[in-house]
């Protein structure tokens, strides 16, 4: 992140283009407060297994803000809350994959601790219009895009175990260190600026995301 970040700067600086980073709620760490706006600092652990990313993130926005600044470059951060749909690869190990993949081959269904962490799901579609709203506008953020409508990961696999016709069962195994036990975002500064907000509800894009694994797997 920190690398990337000052090489593809210094390339947007000399090509005199905008340049937008796509940052993450991982900024915000275990947030104290709920939901996040982006006046929140964040409450990140600076040595646990999740910091390489949480930290690196947070350095290259602070990067691209130093570029703004000093160079006057045209610079745009977003912090992209949990996205998933359509074209999610099948291996990355993420909580909706993990989920829908088990669910179609009636395996268990694998819950990290109790299941009452929650998290908001974005559809992809609604993510990209973000995005290029973004892209278009003259604000260099940082901006929260994300889906406000926030549920917990229990209710997560009930919804999919219902959605696909699963005889899955429920397990749960160890909760990762530092997994972070709320995380909703408070869009208000994307609606007010970028005239943006998702309209894309979690069912209807959980079918569409189904309908992507089922061809896949
Ligand atoms: N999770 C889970 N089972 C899985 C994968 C993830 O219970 O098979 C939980 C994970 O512990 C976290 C949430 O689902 O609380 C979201 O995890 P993910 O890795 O998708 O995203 P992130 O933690 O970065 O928000």
């Amino acid at each position: 992140n920190v690398v990337g970040a000052t090489n593809l700067l210094g390339l947007a600086k000399r090509l005199k283009v905008p340049i937008l980073q796509a940052s993450t709620s991982e900024v915000y760490g275990d947030p104290e407060v709920s939901p996040q706006n982006e006046d929140y600092r964040g409450h990140v652990n600076p040595i646990g297994p999740r910091a390489c990313y949480d930290e690196g993130k947070r350095a290259a926005e602070t990067l691209f803000f130093d570029y703004h600044r000093q160079h006057k470059l045209d610079t745009k951060v977003v912090r992209i809350f949990n996205t998933y749909g359509p074209h999610l690869d099948k291996y990355d190990g993420r909580v909706v994959s993990n989920f829908i993949l088990q669910a179609l081959k009636n395996e268990p269904i694998t819950i990290y601790g109790d299941g009452s962490q929650t998290r908001s799901f974005c559809y992809v579609d609604d993510l990209v219009e973000g995005l290029i709203k973004m892209m278009a506008s003259s604000h260099s953020g940082p901006i929260n895009l994300g889906n406000p409508s926030e549920i917990t990961i229990k209710e997560l696999a009930e919804t999919i175990i219902q959605l696909t016709g699963s005889t899955s069962n429920i397990i749960h195994q160890a909760l990762p260190d530092d997994d972070p036990k709320r995380r909703n975002p408070d869009i208000t500064l994307a609606k007010k600026t970028l005239n943006w907000e998702p309209t894309t509800d979690l069912t209807a894009g959980l079918i569409k995301t189904i309908d992507y694994f089922k061809t896949k797997s």
